[in-house]
């Protein structure tokens, strides 16, 4: 490859960034039956929409916001990642992108804690804000009632991170020369579609990611190198050498 010298990085965040899932942690630690309610909701209610009507079950039975912030301070996140993004933003040539289907709260709030809230040029998620009794009020970054993602590789309501992905690059107007996306899950599967041929995908391993790029790579014309790996070490190591 000649000389990388503008360079994005773009960031799914739950099992990605982070070694955990937000929306589902942080009721794992405070309230378990709710957690097992989104379980059995999950194929009837949208996602978003699932965990908003969760926050709001939490508020009621007054679980406070400083908790539910302390349980994301606490939720898994390796050093080593932490580690990996800051030596490789240090070096100058790097712009980071996340692109997530959690919410600006949470993930905010993770990389504060971490140090890293200037990491990111763009946060692209779904919008949530403490009100003033400490709800944390979540919606949809698509307005349900307005125009949908016209997406057909499979990507589920609300955000088409593909979609998301070009549009970033469209209102950045920059010209990258390499794009590196790390991600896991099924709904990272259309934005690799968008990558080149000199752009990489770091896919975690055995997670829906990798069984959509073995399932469905080849006959729908992912381009991208492909990079597989496990824990933040390998990231690490990966990034010394973008
Ligand atoms: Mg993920
Ligand atoms: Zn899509």
């Amino acid at each position: 490859m000649s000389e990388v010298m503008k360079q994005l990085v773009v960031f799914d965040f739950d099992w990605s960034m982070a070694d955990q899932d937000t929306d589902r942690w942080i009721f794992e630690v405070l309230a378990p039956d709710l957690r097992r309610k989104m379980k059995t909701l999950k194929n009837e209610i949208q996602w978003t929409d699932l965990v908003a009507q969760s926050l709001r079950e939490a508020h009621s039975r007054s679980i406070t916001k400083d908790q539910i912030i302390h349980a994301l301070e606490i939720m898994p996140f390796h050093p080593a990642m932490v580690r990996a993004v800051t030596n490789l933003k240090a070096r100058g040539k790097t712009t980071f992108l996340c692109l997530s289907n959690a919410n600006s709260v949470f993930i905010t709030t993770i990389l504060k804690s971490k140090g890293l809230q200037e990491l990111f040029e763009e946060i692209v998620t779904n919008p949530a804000e403490w009100d003033p009794s400490g709800l944390l009020k979540l919606r949809r970054r698509v307005d349900p009632d307005g125009p949908q993602h016209t997406c057909a590789v499979g990507c589920s309501p609300n955000m088409c991170k593909g979609e998301e992905l070009e549009a970033f690059l469209l209102r950045n107007g920059v010209q990258y020369d390499h794009i590196a996306y790390i991600g896991d899950g099924t709904n990272d599967f259309c934005p690799i579609l968008r990558l080149r041929s000199q752009d990489t995908v770091f896919c975690r391993t055995s997670r829906g990611l990798q069984k959509r790029i073995e399932h469905e790579g080849e006959s729908q014309g992912l381009k991208c190198n492909i990079q597989y790996w496990g824990g933040a070490w390998e990231i690490e190591e990966k990034f010394s050498k973008l």
